[in-house]
This record gives C-alpha cells, sequence and structure tokens, in this order.
C-alpha cells in the first residue's frame, strides 16, 4: 500500500486504488477490499493518506500544502520570543518529526532558524504536582525584528508537510482586527465541518489526526483569509470536546470523568443539567408523553407532565404507571439526539435517579430539555434487569383546570389472561400475578387471580403482571 501511495501524484478513486494495491500485493482473502479498508483506516488515514470526498483519496503530502492557519501568541511566548512546536504544528507535520528538523522561512523564502529549546512547566493533576516538557522554537530575534507585541499572532502556511516546511507572517493586532468578520466565518466554516465529521462517524467520535487535517483541506479550497488554530475552535465550540486525541460530543463524560464523579457524589455538569431558570409560561405547559415498553411496543402509558416539573416527578408516576418498585433499584434517562440529517441517533445521558428521588437527573426540569414533538427519551429500570421504556413526546398544551400533574390519562387496551388453577377447575377469572417459583420448576408461566394467590404458598416469589 505504500508504494501505491508513493506513486499518487494526484487524488485517487477509492476503488482504482484497491485494485493498484491488489494488483502489486493480490490477496487470497475472500473480501480482499475490506483488509485494504482496515489497514487504510488504522495505519495510514491522517499520516499519509486522507478522503478528499467519499470516494476519493488524496496522500497528505500533496493534499496539505497551501494550507494556512493562525497561531496565537502567548504573553509568555512573546515575553521569550518562544513558539511552541505543540500545539501549534499538531497535525501539521508528521507526529514523529523532530524539532530540529523544522523548517520556517519568512515569506521572501528566508530560512528562520528554529533553535529549539525545552521549557519545562510545573502542572498540577491530581496526581499531585509534575513536571512536564515542552518544545518551544526560540525565536526571539525574528519577533525582535517584526516588533511582536501582546496580542499579536503568527500566520502559518504549510509548504511541504512531510518535512515540516512552514511559512511564517507576523499579524498584528489591528490587521486581525480588521479582519475579523472574515475570521468568524472561516472558524465557523472549520468548526461546522469539524462536527459534520463528528455527526457522520459510524461511533461518537473522530480522530484529530484524521479529521483536523481533513477540515483544513477543505477551508483551503476557499482561499479566504485564515481561520484560528482548530484547538482555540474547539475549545469555544459547545457542541463539541476534544480529549487531546479524538473530537466527542459535549455531553460526553470519560469513562474516568464519571468514576471521579460517582466517588465525589457530585452532579456532573452536562450541557443539559445546566439548567437556565424557566419562565412561567415554560413550567406550567404540560409535556405529554406517549411511554412504551421498549421491546413490547404493545404495552404503554400516556403520561402528562409539566415543564417545571422534574425528571425525580417523571420517574415516580413511570414507576407507579408500569408497576416498578418505589422503594427499590436505580433508573435512568437518556436523550435521543438526531445526528446530522441522518436517521441514525445517539443517546445523551441525562443521570440516575434513586428511588429515594435523589441523583444527578432528579432536579431536572422537563422543560429544560428543549424537545419538540417526536423527540425521544430513553428510560431505563432497575440497572441490573435493564427495563428499557421509549418515552415520545405526542404534544405540549397548556394544563387543564384543576388536573393535578404528573398524571397517567390513557393506556394500551389490555389482553388479559386467564388464571391457570381456576381454568383447570373450569373458571375463567384475570389472572394478576405470575409464580416464578412455580413457572421455574413447571418451565411454563404459571398464573394466578388474587382468590388464588391467597391460597398459594407464601414463600414463592410473585410478580405482578402489567397489561
Ligand atoms: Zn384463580
Ligand atoms: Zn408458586
Amino acid at each position: 500500500m505504500k508504494q501505491v501511495i508513493a506513486q499518487m501524484t494526484d487524488p485517487m478513486g477509492l476503488e482504482e486504488f484497491y485494485s493498484r494495491v491488489l494488483a502489486l500485493s493480490p490477496s487470497q482473502a475472500k473480501n480482499p477490499k475490506a483488509g485494504i479498508r482496515d489497514s487504510l483506516r488504522f495505519d495510514f488515514l491522517g499520516k499519509s493518506l486522507l478522503f478528499l470526498d467519499k470516494q476519493t483519496l488524496i496522500p497528505v503530502r500533496l493534499a496539505m500544502p497551501g494550507v494556512r492557519f493562525r497561531v496565537s501568541l502567548s504573553r509568555q511566548e512573546i515575553n521569550k520570543g518562544w513558539l511552541f512546536v505543540f500545539p501549534a504544528f499538531q497535525f501539521m507535520a508528521p507526529n514523529d518529526l523532530p524539532a530540529e528538523e523544522f523548517w520556517l522561512e519568512e515569506d521572501n523564502g528566508r530560512s528562520i532558524p528554529v533553535n529549539p529549546v525545552t521549557v519545562k512547566f510545573k502542572v498540577k493533576t491530581i496526581f499531585g504536582v509534575q513536571d512536564i516538557e515542552h518544545t518551544a522554537f526560540d525565536l526571539m530575534w525574528w519577533y525582535k525584528k517584526h516588533a511582536l507585541r501582546r496580542g499579536d499572532s503568527l500566520l502559518v502556511t504549510l509548504l511541504d508537510w512531510e518535512k515540516g516546511r512552514f511559512r511564517l507572517e507576523p499579524e498584528p493586532a489591528r490587521i486581525r482586527q480588521r479582519h475579523n468578520t472574515e475570521i468568524q466565518a472561516q472558524n465557523q466554516a472549520l468548526a461546522d465541518h469539524l462536527f459534520q465529521q463528528l455527526e457522520a462517524a459510524p461511533y461518537e467520535e473522530v480522530w484529530g489526526k484524521i479529521a483536523i487535517p481533513t477540515a483544513y483541506l477543505h477551508l483551503k479550497a476557499s482561499n479566504a483569509y485564515p481561520a484560528d488554530h482548530w484547538l482555540e475552535i474547539l475549545e469555544r465550540d459547545r457542541r463539541m470536546e476534544w480529549t487531546g486525541y479524538e473530537i466527542r460530543y459535549a455531553d460526553w463524560t470519560s469513562p474516568f470523568e464519571r468514576m471521579l464523579g460517582d466517588l465525589s457524589g457530585e452532579p456532573k455538569q452536562t450541557p443539559s443539567s445546566r439548567q437556565k431558570p424557566l419562565s412561567k409560561q415554560e413550567a406550567r405547559q404540560v409535556y405529554c408523553f406517549k411511554a412504551a415498553l421498549w421491546l413490547n411496543k404493545s404495552l404503554w402509558r400516556r403520561i402528562e407532565i409539566q415543564g417545571g416539573q422534574t425528571l425525580a416527578d417523571f420517574d415516580d408516576i413511570l414507576r407507579t404507571a408500569f408497576q416498578h418498585d418505589h422503594m427499590d433499584h436505580l433508573s435512568g434517562f437518556w436523550k435521543l439526539a438526531r445526528r446530522g440529517q441522518s436517521r441514525r441517533f445517539r443517546e445523551v445521558d441525562l443521570g440516575n435517579i434513586n428511588p429515594f428521588g435523589g441523583g444527578e437527573a432528579a432536579e431536572i426540569q422537563v422543560a429544560s430539555l428543549s424537545l419538540n414533538p417526536g423527540d425521544t427519551l430513553k428510560y431505563v429500570y432497575d440497572f441490573g434487569d435493564w427495563i428499557q421504556h421509549r418515552l415520545e413526546l405526542e404534544a405540549i398544551g397548556e394544563p387543564e383546570e384543576n388536573a393535578s400533574y404528573p398524571r397517567i390519562t390513557g393506556q394500551n387496551k389490555p389482553r388479559y389472561q386467564d388464571c391457570q388453577v381456576c381454568k383447570n377447575e373450569g373458571r375463567k377469572t384475570i389472572a394478576t400475578c405470575v409464580c416464578y417459583t412455580c413457572s421455574g420448576e413447571e418451565q411454563i408461566d404459571l398464573l394466578l387471580c388474587e382468590t388464588c394467590i391467597e391460597a398459594h404458598d407464601e414463600d414463592h416469589y410473585l410478580e405482578q403482571i402489567l397489561y
């Protein structure tokens, strides 16, 4: 595959790429393309290849020259004459390129010696104070020559990706200010491109090494004034979060954060739990949900709850509606969010509720979830049995006078089952419970009516049937 990539002088269709690779190294595999695709994804994308569009590959060395971006200089960088290699050049040159091999030049083509220096930092982490080292180019004389001051930035043009060759131009703060409108538009375009890549990704993450060069590559074509550095753009964007390797949805919490949150008992701050106060009108409105068992849609209840009421209130009425225990087991809510224009959804964790009305999601008000009719929540009762319910918002309306909320206003037509003890004796009564002890022994569900329950073995484990 390396050989094919090295020979590419233009973008190439995916199919042609496959056949060239197979021509050089024939494969006996059942689906040889799948093998190439995996290798492409794990070994080559973001390193030596990028997708120009869904069906076209382009070598990074051809794609990236001409990409321009801004590096905002910190006060420390201006004062000391430094330019930190990381994160300024992250994903803009090969990952393993040593700092001393970078090549910087002025716009007249004259070289700027890079003079790498190692800068030590003390960082406070949860493991205590640690020393970390960063490499910076020492450009003091060049900063002086151009009289760079606080607030000024550098405009960087990528000349050669493989060799780490860049052109630097000083950008005084007032010039940047003059181009503010264009910069904002470019920043938005870059952010949107990154977000679209995330929405289109099979999993709920995209790798920075692929997504970031791809986004700049598409911006390059517009030939507009350079956008800010991608890291600043990602940090400002409220839809996304940068983990150091991947871009994820902003409402994602790492397993590690989650563990710390659980230990400290502090509610996590997700965008959904960051509530702004509701207006009187928003708090009054009635949200009408059709709540159904996820795996058996024919068992449903219609539930009305007011905007100002909380997920703890919702949990309580759901436990009543589906005959779940009010005194035992955790439950939790998720919001289903559509990914782009697709029919794929992702689940945004809103948090848990414990049977005593506490938990991170307990205080979240229904109206603060910004739901529209057609939107869906997922409710899980009992994290052991994992009983899932689908809560689809049917309508938002005004409250009825003298009604008290939340309330259950409808349900499926029950399909009653007969008591088997009575049936054996020639009577027809409605069963209300199933005996799991007997059912287990006899390999059939033993259903019992109220009268037969009283006569049944007290030690047996009975559960109410949901109709
Ligand atoms: Zn009976
Ligand atoms: Zn029994």
